[in-house]
């Protein structure tokens, strides 16, 4: 990523029709283009304050836009740089016009992420709150809202900061035992040095163990629901749904491919998958829908097997309850309403619900089983400080260090605390990463490539 300080600029609203659309630019050339660009009553935007906004027009050779120019100066904006805002009308057309005027009067085109890039680069927000701009950009539901917020607000900065500094003491501690006689610590010393560590490498798994929750709620859990065909795999689709979106009938093979929709339980996002009916067929599309549906079953975080409860067990049913993994499985004995002849107390390995969800009938305490399976807390509960996959594996690397550390110091060699104290320095040098206060560019592009354009 370009990381000269030039001006950039780009469309900051999601394309399509909308109300408005708002071209963003950064850099030193953000006034100068809007003095080239607007026409308003009063002062050119470069000769007002930071914080106000002026009604007018933007012109090339001609009239382009009715707009609204809203003008920060450094360091009161986004980026710490001069930043101004076109608030020109909505839709792709309009949007394109107003940002090709820009990028003439002098701005280059933003890379994804770059304005945040630029926030972080300037030191107005870290790595960790960076990322949580995208994380509540992409957050799909309103508990993963929540946990972003609060990640730019700082809370899990706040605590990676802390033990950092708690290991830098640490570190700073041993390599003062240098001075000590013969280059040895006292022992009650080394002792509280050593319970310090212990008690950090605590703290770090009960940050690694908001992992669970962080995934589930950035990416969804996938709940795939499947069964042989016809026994109620669309109906309790559109059951969890609350509306009709898979079709329904009783054409055995009816759904030939794999429906995907989103429903939120406890706040958790959760994506669930309706398969094809899973059976051996000679018509090749509905083949390449089971594929699809095996493929999913191994994927999913939980697979809801459906088996008509009023019928005798077939042998594909067999099949598919021998096939599927107990644990990431719960069996819906459904159609109970037509006089039930298969029971809970059929299948003690499995973790069964009886239901009839044409009827609606034990859907609630299929979403209760679905929540307590998957671990999703109540909804009331406040959401903890969630982490991403890259912050899980400099954790661990950070433990590894610490572990090393600690074995180091147990052996007692000579020389021991030196080098204890260097693998303390790499373990925060990986919590350093985790907050950006040690980075690359090769990390930088990691984190920003995952952002869209104009933020
Ligand atoms: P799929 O092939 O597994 O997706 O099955 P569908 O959801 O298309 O349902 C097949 C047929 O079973 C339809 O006629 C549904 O109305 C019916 N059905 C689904 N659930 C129930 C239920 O709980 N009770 C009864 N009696 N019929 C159901």
């Amino acid at each position: 990523m370009n990381q000269d300080n030039d001006t950039i600029a780009a469309i900051a609203t999601a394309p399509g029709a909308g109300g408005i659309s708002i071209v963003r630019v950064s850099g030193p050339a953000a006034l100068p283009i809007a003095d080239r660009l607007f026409r308003g009553n009063g002062p050119a935007p470069s000769a007002r304050p930071g914080g106000t906004f002026v009604y007018g027009h933007v012109h090339t050779d001609h009239d382009l836009d009715e707009a609204v120019l809203l003008i920060y100066r450094a360091p009161a904006s986004y980026t710490r740089e001069d930043v101004v805002e076109f608030q020109g009308h909505g839709g792709n057309a309009a949007a394109r016009r107003l940002l090709r005027a820009v990028l003439q009067a002098g701005a280059r085109p933003a890379e994804p992420g770059e304005f945040t890039q630029r926030a972080f680069l300037s030191g107005r927000i870290d790595l960790l709150q960076a990322e949580a701009v995208m994380d509540l950009i992409q957050a799909r539901s309103e508990r993963a809202a929540t946990a972003a917020v609060e990640q730019l607000e700082g809370s899990l900065s706040t605590a990676f900061n802390r033990l950092y500094d708690r290991l830098i003491a640490v570190a700073a501690d041993l390599e003062a035992s240098l001075d000590f006689e013969e280059g040895e610590l006292p022992v009650s010393t080394l002792e509280t040095l050593q319970g310090q560590l212990d008690t950090i490498r605590a703290d770090l798994q009960t940050l690694a163990s908001g992992w669970d929750e962080g995934h589930l709620l950035r990416d969804g859990a996938m709940v795939v629901i499947a069964g042989k065909p016809n026994v109620g795999k669309s109906t309790l689709m559109n059951a969890l749904l609350g509306k009709p979106r898979a079709i329904v009938t009783d054409i055995a093979g009816t759904t030939r491919d794999t429906l995907e929709e989103q429903i939120v339980i406890n706040g958790f996002p959760i994506r669930l998958v309706d398969t094809a009916g899973i059976r051996e067929a000679d018509c090749g599309i509905e083949q390449e829908g089971i594929r699809r549906a095996r493929e999913q079953i191994n994927r999913a975080d939980l697979t809801l097997l459906i088996i008509d409860g009023s019928a005798p067990l077939s042998e594909e049913d067999h099949t598919l309850i021998n096939a599927i993994h107990s644990k990431t499985t719960l069996l819906v004995i459904n159609k109970v309403d037509r006089g039930q002849i298969l029971f809970e107390s059929d299948f003690t390995a499995l973790r069964c619900l009886s239901c009839s969800v044409r009827d609606g009938i034990g859907v609630d305490a299929l979403k209760a089983a679905i929540a307590e399976t998957l671990c999703l807390q109540p909804a009331s509960t406040a959401p903890h400080a969630v982490i991403s996959e890259r912050h899980l594996q400099l954790i661990r690397e950070a433990e590894r260090h610490l572990n090393a550390a600690l074995q180091i110091l147990k052996d007692e060699f000579e020389s021991c605390e030196t080098i204890a104290a260097a693998e303390i320095r790499d373990a925060t040098e990986r919590l350093g990463r985790v907050t950006g206060r040690h980075y690359h560019a090769e990390l930088l592009d990691t984190v920003f490539s995952r952002f869209c354009v104009g933020k």
